[in-house]
């Protein structure tokens, strides 16, 4: 049976040394953020492990019931959304006016990957309503965020993005779904939404649709689409739910994992819904609250791999076969534990290179996304948010393919164990794939990395990366210590800068040449800004060590591992890159 303990003290090192929240002690919410970190993280974790874990295999074995238009959760959501709905849990990141606690993002990021690693399925519902808040928060009119917020935050109400049309996916310009004004100020939509996430479902009172749909003589492709909110019960003045919204779930999904998350088919059959921003600029209005959406969407590939790891590696350091290449380590068992294989130790340290890092990551641009709205001084915000702007892409594809290939590695620890689905192994491989296709395909965010963020103003985003590490590199040039980290990590910056050029001039002249190394630049891209977070970890680890030698040994063999073994990945990535599009595009397929 699998287990699950929240990574506290991984948690507790990130928040207490590597965010260096020292030096932002003068922005909004951060001190009394920093007082709740202990609390919060014992609290979260208790949730996760004692309520969210034991139903995850529940969920995945029972799934969904779906009749006359009505889900039913799988036995024990309902139940468990409801402590935690009453824990506070979803009101920690919203401003106070509104119900919430106003707390920083970062401090919302350790919770979020416990959720994930725990229960994927089940983190799915408040995972949305987070980006349907942002959405509204950022767009809506006041009396709009009245009726609304308080109750999504609070978690009494959940809400869904309703995006994807049968033949409208990646290119949503395609949409068909319409609507029409009526006399009072609503509208009436009318069409047809596949692959709803929570479209329908039992855990709340009321749900909360934001749909994208096309206003009468809207004009073509993405610019001729408004966002709407349309609640599945209309609200009376007073608050209370009044009548059922003209919507309905037509069918849920059958799909490889994530069994307990109800994927809707719904029609809009002329549904009441109201304006939220401009219209024609639904698009965009659902873009401004994405960097969020893919961030939280990287989580769930960090948290499942997390969940994947810690499985193998119990399961390693028990499972006997074979003896140590250099003779038997045991002689008294009747073999070894399969840990001694160098195999065996590169796949749990690839692993763990990849949940350490990708930890890092997420709870680093959790910070910048935090400075980019709380910062004093206007240039660090800017700086910040021009960072997360960079980071985005990265973040979401670098988190869920590394969830899906660290669920893939974890079973082949197993070995045939992991293909039984008892280990719970193949459910982390099931449910982590869907996040490298949804909120943009990882394809997508390659394109969205070489199209617009390493283009715009010729390099400005790039600059709030390299820089940093350049400075990174500079402070520690007189640390022999550190040189088997900043000598490599320099010349790796270096291929990256030079994939870079490649891709900005040739890429210019041909945009499939940029289009044919998307993929792989951004895999580079991730490889050297992992580089720089394991350099960075380095540094830590060796000023931290006497404090707890265990922990930090650990931690300087992982950055070790990183550089020597994953580190010179660039290398070959470079040479795809460079290869252009011409293999790519040859008449053959
Ligand atoms: C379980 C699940 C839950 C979901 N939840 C939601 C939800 O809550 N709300 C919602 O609105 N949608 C949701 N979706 C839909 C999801 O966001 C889409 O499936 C996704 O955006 C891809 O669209 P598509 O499936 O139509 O694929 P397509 O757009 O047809 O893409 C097919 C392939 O072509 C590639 N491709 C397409 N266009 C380009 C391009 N311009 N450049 C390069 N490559 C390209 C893609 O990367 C992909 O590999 C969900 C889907 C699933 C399976």
């Amino acid at each position: 049976m699998p287990t699950y303990s929240a990574p506290l003290k991984d948690y507790q090192f990130l928040i207490n040394h590597f965010l260096e929240l020292d030096n932002y002690n003068d922005v909004e919410g951060f001190a009394e953020a920093r007082a709740l970190v202990e609390p919060l993280l014992t609290e979260s974790a208790k949730l996760c492990e004692e309520v969210l874990f034991p139903l995850n295999r529940v969920g995945d074995t029972q799934g969904l019931k779906y009749k006359d238009g009505t889900v039913t959760t799988p036995e024990g959501f309902k139940e468990a959304y409801k402590a935690y709905v009453e824990g506070g849990w979803p009101t920690l990141t919203w401003p106070t006016e509104y119900g919430g606690q106003g707390m920083p993002e970062f401090l919302n990021m350790p919770m979020l990957e416990m959720v994930c690693s725990s229960n994927l399925s089940f983190g799915l519902t408040p995972g949305l309503t987070h980006g349907a808040i942002h959405a509204m928060m950022l767009h809506a009119t006041d009396e709009l965020k009245n009726i609304y917020a308080p109750k999504m935050i609070s978690g009494e109400w959940s809400g869904v993005m309703c995006l994807t049309e049968p033949t409208a996916g990646t290119d949503l310009g395609l949409m068909k779904t319409r609507a029409e004004p009526n006399a009072d100020g609503s509208y009436s939509i009318t069409g047809n939404k596949i692959f709803i996430s929570a479209g329908e479902q039992d855990q709340t009172e009321n749900i909360i649709h934001l749909v994208l749909a096309r206003l009468p003589n809207a004009p073509k492709g993405s610019k001729g689409i408004s966002l709407f909110v349309c609640p599945k019960f209309l609200v009376n003045a007073d608050g209370s739910l009044g009548e059922r919204n003209k919507f309905s779930c037509a069918g849920i999904e059958h799909k490889m994992g994530i069994h307990a998350s109800p994927t809707c088919v719904m029609n809009y059959d002329g549904a009441t819904g109201w304006l939220v921003g401009q219209p024609h600029r639904g698009l965009p209005a659902m873009f401004t609250m994405m960097n969020t959406a893919r961030l939280y969407v990287g989580v769930q590939g960090l948290g499942v791999g997390e969940a994947a790891y810690q499985n193998a590696l119990a399961y390693a350091k028990d499972r006997l076969q074979g003896r140590a290449l250099t003779g038997p380590k045991f002689p008294e068992k009747a073999a070894d534990p399969i840990t001694v294989h160098p195999d065996v130790r590169r796949m749990l340290y690839t692993m763990k290179c990849f949940t350490e890092g990708a930890r890092a990551l997420a709870i680093w641009v959790a910070r910048e996304v935090d400075l980019a709205h709380r910062h004093p001084d206007e240039a660090r915000r800017t700086e910040a948010d021009d960072f997360v702007q960079l980071m985005t892409p990265i973040l979401k594809s670098s988190l869920t393919d590394g969830g899906f290939e660290t669920a893939s590695t974890a079973m082949q620890c197993f070995g045939g164990y992991g293909y039984i689905e008892e280990y719970g192994a193949a459910q982390y491989l099931r449910d982590a794939r869907i996040a490298m296709i949804y909120e943009g395909t990882n394809g997508v965010q390659a394109m969205d990395l070489v199209g617009r963020k390493m283009t715009f103003e010729t390099g400005r985003y790039l600059a709030r990366f390299f820089h940093p590490v350049d400075a990174f590199i500079a402070e520690h040039r007189n640390d022999p210590a550190m040189a088997e980290f900043t000598k490599p990590l320099k010349q790796h910056v270096k291929y990256l800068q030079q994939a870079s050029m490649w891709i900005g001039t040739m890429g210019f002249a041909n945009p499939n040449h940029a289009g044919a190394g998307a993929v792989e630049y951004q895999k580079m891209f991730s490889l050297v800004m992992y580089g720089y977070i394991w350099a960075k970890q380095a540094a830590l680890a060796m000023q931290l060590k006497d404090s707890d030698p265990e922990f930090y040994a650990a931690k300087l063999a992982t950055a070790r591992f990183y550089f020597a073994k994953i580190l010179p990945g660039t290398i070959s990535l470079l040479a795809s890159i460079t290869a252009g599009a011409d293999p790519v595009m040859a008449e053959g397929l």
